[in-house]
């Protein structure tokens, strides 16, 4: 029986993409990175995130009155917003906000919940050889929890991939990646500082993991963000090109364009997006990053955006 709780962000059914065949994709929330490009800035935090969507709200004021902790306040330019510090994330004003202009990133489920939902497109992953993938956030932040969740999937017979940042302690990753037929390794930008500027971590662990990976012969698949004016460069690919080299096998990186389509996440979490000005990738520029790997032991594969 899987009783344990992880807090989940999304599940999304019938994805083509992040492993083979048709897939059930487990966002789980919390992540140590905080990348400044990120399309899912609700799994940053570990813990439920309320919030408010002025465009459906009809000023009813209920949700002042049915909070008994009285976090629901009305700001000077009358908005609604809540006080996270006293809030007790009961969700009584979610759940009596007639509009749905409440509502709330991150839900408690346990790992029989989950596979309840995964278990309905077993004849789907029969077919197209597919299953689950368990995405973040970061897997490993919810270890046992994403553990456990993929230990029930083996012993269904269930295809299934992690998506990590890579930034784990190795034990941890160690564990968690034998019960993962396929790991999908983000590796951003090898330049250590820059790196730290634009994710908030060091590269190192990653780097390190990676290595490990390798020196185990799994089946793993680099994945990069292509962020225009950050590691699109020829340095950046040669560094790459340099660090791989000294692989025992060779590698798949998957280049992922940079989008901006959860920008309207930030909105609803009142983040400012650091890539507003940034603008999507032509494919022109994909094909260039691309080019930089030919005749090296690193196969490149654009990905969707
Ligand atoms: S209960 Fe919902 S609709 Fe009413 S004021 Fe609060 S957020 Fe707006
Ligand atoms: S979740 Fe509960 S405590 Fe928090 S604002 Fe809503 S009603 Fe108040």
């Amino acid at each position: 029986m899987g009783k344990i709780e992880g807090l989940v962000t999304n599940i999304q059914r019938y994805s083509i993409h992040d492993g083979p065949g048709i897939r059930t994709i487990v966002f789980l929330k919390g992540c140590p990175l905080k990348c400044k490009w990120c399309s899912n800035p609700e799994s940053i935090k570990n813990r439920k995130e309320i919030f408010w969507q002025e465009d459906k709200c009809i000023s009813c004021l209920t949700c002042l009155s049915v909070c008994p902790e009285k976090a629901v306040r009305i700001s000077d330019e009358k908005k609604i917003f809540i006080d996270l510090n006293i809030c007790k994330l009961n969700e009584l004003c979610i759940k009596n906000c007639p509009s749905g202009a409440l509502d709330i990133f991150g839900d408690k489920m346990t790992v029989d919940e989950v596979l309840d939902i995964v278990k309905k497109d077993l004849s789907y992953y029969n077919v197209s050889g597919g299953g689950i993938t368990l995405s973040g956030g970061e897997v490993m932040h919810q270890f046992e929890f994403a553990v456990e969740l993929l230990k029930h999937c083996k012993a269904e017979k269930i295809n299934t991939a992690i998506e990590t940042t890579g930034y784990s302690d190795w034990n941890k990753m160690k564990e968690i990646i034998k019960y993962a037929d396929l790991i999908f390794c983000d590796l951003k930008l090898i330049d250590e500082e820059m790196h730290k500027e634009y994710t908030g971590v060091s590269n190192k662990i990653i780097l390190e993991n990676i290595i490990k990976l390798d020196e185990l012969n799994k089946n793993f698949i680099v994945r990069m963000p292509l962020i225009p004016g950050v590691n699109d460069t020829s340095q950046n690919a040669h560094s790459m090109i340099d660090f791989f080299s000294k692989f025992k096998s060779g590698i798949t990186l998957q280049i992922l364009p940079f989008h901006k389509y959860g920008h309207y996440k930030y909105k609803l979490l009142k983040i400012k997006f650091k890539m507003e000005d940034t603008e999507m990738p032509e494919q022109t520029a994909l094909e260039t990053y691309k080019e930089y790997f030919k005749g090296t032991n690193v196969n490149v594969e654009i990905g969707g955006r």
